[in-house]
């Protein structure tokens, strides 16, 4: 069943090493048959181990041929030794060498994970080994609180797990007492007798003789062998290999991890709490900043950036109005598709003078048609007292006014009521039916005198307007989109009906899209919400960093439990996605975490300044972003974890 060929061992052959190389096996040739006990002696140093890690495919000779079953193990990959490992080879290591921290239970199982076979059977099989072991009443106890005795059936148990077709035993006696290293050997025994192939590697005497077959080793070759293979005896009931189930493999990877965060509560809570630092920091700089932007779109909103103005435009060579626009115009634009709706505004027009008892102000005289506009047209005029003007006060050319609030403060004594009174402006009587609220963006009709610039309009219906103080006609055409999105195409559409109206001259009319610096602003504050995102977002890699820090650390610090698990089957990228898991898992919490402490933040802030907004997507890509970072920078040690070399860290005590 094994064979060896002129198989030898070299170590310090790299290229780079000025030492000579240490030969630890030469020109092995030996065969070693189905349900064999053998006992591979000498002394140390004489290569017990390193032919015991070649038979059990955890090291690779550096010359010689090795067959299993026939089959030359030299040309398997490092995955098909793993398997190989996995479902062949059972290790029983000296003091058994298990994971200290996890229970018996726990070690037993360990092989069977990496065969993909699920919790639960998992965990059945286990329990009946060690039962069967006479170690049942063990299985929750911590590996570390066992007897050297129990430690060691524990160690013959994980052997087991996956069939243990050959078992592989170093120095199985070297911490046991006279009379556990008798029951030790005596469990080897049976297990040989129930036709597992069982190789020790030992320099005890007492196991040289508990062995059916001895093979002697002496710097590196056999110098005597008792006997020779027999014929196989084909009686181990080993259960065919099991199909891996990648699912099994994930679910213990995270369980294990979980394990390990457990374990080293400091170092997962500082590299927790990196990334929490992390994702704090996006999220309360995402949050103020999506904010301020809310706060400054609602604003925009009121603007109106589904504005347009159509005016008469300025036909320079006769320096008079490019077209004359007409309530028909008005008419026609309001009816083009997603128009909603369309009003006429005329100027504010050079001042007039109010006067009302003794008091007199210069205002400058707007007309606004109204119509079935709602309120929000109005742009940042709000009515602050009384009521705006409306189309049928534009249909009966009413003589009524709507002041600007710097107007009203000219006019009225603050006590006073001004709706209902009467103004005289221009020789003509107009009844103010309400105030607006003051405002501060400069759209405005702006006035300058002894107080700075202010708002000194009046606004009173179009109507009126056109032939009041001075005949004007129809100065502007005010259309609100249904969209903002429509408003560049709804524009040409009204540059073409104009034309279709008024001829060519109508190229030379004004349609200006009055949102376009609205929209310009707009892309301005997402571009800078996304920079203090991004600046945030270096947060994030702070995490990344920590994380990697406590990870590699973690690494060095559980070299032997990956050699251990690598030995009874893992494979390179088992292990790799084992610690790559446990670095994100670690990402997860500490994101949770962070975000929980942005809210938070953002809750403290709201009160007290500006305001927050925290879109759920935005949270949830920002837990995604910092798993995703913490994935990242745990794949640098997760490939240092599967770069261990697991024979040498199993050497190295
Ligand atoms: P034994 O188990 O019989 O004591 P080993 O197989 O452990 O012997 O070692 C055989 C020889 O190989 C020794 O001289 C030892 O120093 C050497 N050796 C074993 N492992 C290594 C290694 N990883 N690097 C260099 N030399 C090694
Ligand atoms: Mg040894």
């Amino acid at each position: 069943m094994i064979a060896l060929e002129d198989v030898a061992k070299a170590y310090g052959l790299g290229a780079g090493d000025a030492a000579p190389p240490t030969v630890a096996l030469a020109d092995v040739t030996l065969a070693i048959g189905q349900g064999e006990f053998v006992c591979l002696c000498g002394p140390s140093g004489s290569g017990k181990s390193t032919l015991l890690n070649i038979i059990g495919c955890l090291a690779r000779p550096t010359a010689g041929m090795y067959r299993l079953d026939g089959r030359a193990v030299g040309g398997l990959n490092e995955d098909q030794l793993a398997a190989l490992r996995r479902d062949v080879f059972g290790f029983v290591f000296q003091r058994a060498n298990l994971l200290d921290d996890a229970s018996a239970l726990d070690n037993v199982e360990v092989p069977a994970i990496y065969r993909g076979v699920g919790r639960c059977a998992r965990r059945r099989r286990a329990l009946d080994l060690l039962r069967g072991l006479g170690a049942g009443d063990r299985a929750q106890y911590a590996a570390s609180e066992l007897s050297g005795g129990q430690r060691q059936r524990v160690g013959i148990c994980r052997a087991l797990m996956n069939g243990g077709r050959v078992i592989l035993a170093d120095e199985p006696t070297a911490a046991l007492d006279a009379e556990r290293a008798d029951e030790s050997l005596g469990q080897l025994a049976e297990l040989a007798s129930q036709g597992h192939t069982v190789i020790v590697a030992s320099h005890d005497p007492k196991v040289a003789r508990a062995a059916a077959r001895r093979v002697e080793l002496l710097d590196g070759r056999v110098v005597a062998d008792s006997g020779a293979a027999p014929a196989d005896a084909p009686t181990s009931a080993v259960p065919p290999p099991a199909k891996g189930a990648p699912l099994a493999v994930a679910a213990a990877a995270l369980r294990t991890g979980l394990a390990a965060i457990r374990r080293a509560p400091l170092r997962s809570t500082l590299a927790g709490l990196s990334v929490a630092v992390g994702v704090w920091s996006v999220t309360s700089m995402l949050g103020l900043a999506a904010g301020v932007y809310g706060e400054a779109t609602a604003v925009i909103g009121r603007l109106g950036a589904e504005m347009i103005t159509v005016g008469q435009g300025i036909d320079m060579e006769r320096m008079a109005p490019a077209i004359e626009l007409t309530r028909d115009d008005v008419a026609a634009i309001a009816s083009l598709p997603n128009v909603y709706a369309a009003s006429v505004r005329n100027g504010p027009v050079g001042t007039v003078t109010m006067r009302r008892g003794g008091r007199q102000t210069e205002v400058g005289v707007a007309g606004w048609s109204g119509g079935t506009l709602p309120q929000w047209l109005w742009k940042e005029y709000e009515v602050a007292e009384g009521r705006h003007l409306t189309a049928a006060d534009d249909l009966r050319k009413a003589d009524v006014a709507v002041l600007s609030a710097p107007v009203r403060q000219q006019m009225f004594a603050p006590e006073v009521d001004p709706v209902g009174e009467t103004v005289l402006m221009a020789g003509r009587t107009f009844t103010v039916v309400g105030v607006f609220a003051p405002h501060t963006i400069f759209n405005t009709p702006l006035y300058r005198d002894d107080r700075g610039f202010v708002d000194n309009s009046v606004w009173v219906p179009a109507s009126v307007c056109e032939e009041w103080p001075t005949p004007g006609g129809i100065g502007n055409v005010e259309v609100r989109v249904r969209s903002p999105a429509l408003v560049e195409r709804t524009g040409a559409a009204i540059r073409d009906l104009l034309i279709r109206r008024h001829g060519p001259a109508a190229e030379k009319a004004l349609v200006s899209l009055d949102g376009d610096t609205l929209r310009q602003h707009d892309a301005i504050m997402r571009n800078r919400v996304g920079v203090l995102g991004g600046l945030g977002a270096v947060g994030l890699l702070a995490g990344g960093l920590g994380i990697a820090a406590a990870m590699l650390a973690a690494v060095a610090q559980r070299r032997r439990e990956i050699a251990l698990r690598m030995a009874v089957g893992a494979r390179r990228r088992d292990i790799a996605w084992q610690f790559l898991a446990e670095s994100m898992m670690v990402g997860l919490i500490g994101a949770l975490a962070g975000a929980a402490l942005g809210f938070a933040t953002g809750a403290a802030v709201e009160t007290a300044m500006t305001p927050v907004a925290f879109a759920p997507w935005v949270v949830a890509s920002v837990i995604c972003g910092a798993i995703a970072v913490s994935a990242l920078f745990g794949i640098v040690p997760a490939r240092r974890a599967a770069a261990v070399d697991a024979a040498e860290e199993l050497a190295a005590d």
